[in-house]
């Protein structure tokens, strides 16, 4: 079966595809579907962002649709930055910008705890939706480690995986993340309803 990624993260589109690989789905991206714009992120929850894109690519493009919608929330920041994660990454001028102005904003702080979190919403044509939330607990490190993975990933210390998720391969981030464990339940999911 085919399912459109509604995303032009081209880390997610990796991600997802090895996260898929053992199964007969076939990921096509936008650039896939020749859809070149994102849809924009007007919501006030992950659900809702996620609704909005699978739902606005699912009419677009007729196909089965899935688009995730992530975040990194940090305790010592009130849950900063949240929703905001990409805005706050692209008001800066690169994305090790951001991870060290968060270092810098958690200098005197005692608590690290953070969380990454990932909803994907799952539409279809007619208008039917489902969405699956996973949470990866852990804390911020005092400095970057690591080179692999994207984003946040040098400066998260995941509890589960006992790593940095950039200081690990992507097979072993697969088994731990916050992608991994929605993308779970939406595997039971399709497999429940006799997609797959
Ligand atoms: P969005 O889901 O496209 O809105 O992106 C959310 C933000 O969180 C982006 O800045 C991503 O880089 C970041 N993010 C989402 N998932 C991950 C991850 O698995 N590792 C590191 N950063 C992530």
């Amino acid at each position: 079966m085919k399912i459109v990624l509604a995303t032009n993260n081209s880390h997610k589109i990796k991600e997802y595809r090895s996260l898929f690989a053992n199964m007969p789905i076939e990921v096509l991206s936008l650039s896939d579907v020749a859809i070149k714009s994102d849809i924009e992120e007007t919501g006030t929850s992950y659900e809702e962002n996620a609704a909005i894109k699978a739902e606005n690519i699912a009419q677009l493009t007729k196909f089965l649709v899935i688009a995730d919608d992530s975040g990194l929330e940090i305790s010592a920041l009130g849950g900063s930055p949240g929703l905001n994660s990409a805005r706050f990454a692209a008001q800066h001028k690169s994305q090790s910008e951001a991870n060290r102005a968060i270092l810098k904003s958690l200098e005197k702080s005692d608590n690290r705890q953070a969380r990454f979190v990932c909803v994907i919403a799952l539409a279809n044509y007619h208008g039917r939706l489902n969405l699956f939330r996973g949470e990866c607990l852990g804390r911020i490190l005092m400095r970057p480690e690591g080179d692999s993975g994207f984003g946040y990933d040098p400066i998260f210390f995941s509890d589960e995986a006992n790593a940095c998720f950039a200081a690990i391969g992507e097979d072993e981030k697969n088994r731990y993340s916050h992608r991994a464990k929605a993308v779970e339940q939406l595997l039971a999911y399709l497999a429940d309803e006799k997609f797959i």
